[in-house]
């Protein structure tokens, strides 16, 4: 099923770019939880992580290795930051296009 995400995929709606390359893209979320708040996503649609198999297994490395990336170059790196994947509802997922969130600029309590 195609989700928004799917939409800044093709360029369809907008969204505030900060990576690209042929496997993901990275953007800014739009309800921001932090003052810095990325969204870090495949090209190709995966509903959840549940649908995920060893044949992912390089993606969602990418995907950890670009969000620590782009947090050195957002310069939180050295504070810290948050890395986070929502699967399905009980944990508060709500666009079912696989997402990692890669928060900081401020302190997060447990
Ligand atoms: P989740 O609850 O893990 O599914 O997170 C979905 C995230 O997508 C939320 O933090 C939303 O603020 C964010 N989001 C939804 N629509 C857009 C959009 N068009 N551009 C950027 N971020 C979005």
């Amino acid at each position: 099923m195609s989700t928004i995400f799917d939409k800044i995929i093709s360029r369809e709606i907008a969204a505030d770019i900060v990576y690209e390359d042929q496997l993901i893209l990275a953007f800014k979320d739009i309800a921001p939880k932090a003052p810095v708040h990325y969204l870090i996503i495949p090209k190709q649609p995966i509903a959840t992580l549940n649908d995920t198999t060893l044949e992912h297994q390089a993606l969602l490395g990418h995907m950890m290795l670009t969000a620590a990336q782009l947090a050195k170059e957002a310069g939180i790196a050295q504070g810290g930051y948050r890395v986070q994947m929502n699967c399905n509802a009980d944990g508060g997922q709500v666009v079912y296009h696989i997402h990692l969130h890669m928060m900081g600029g401020r302190a997060f309590s447990a």
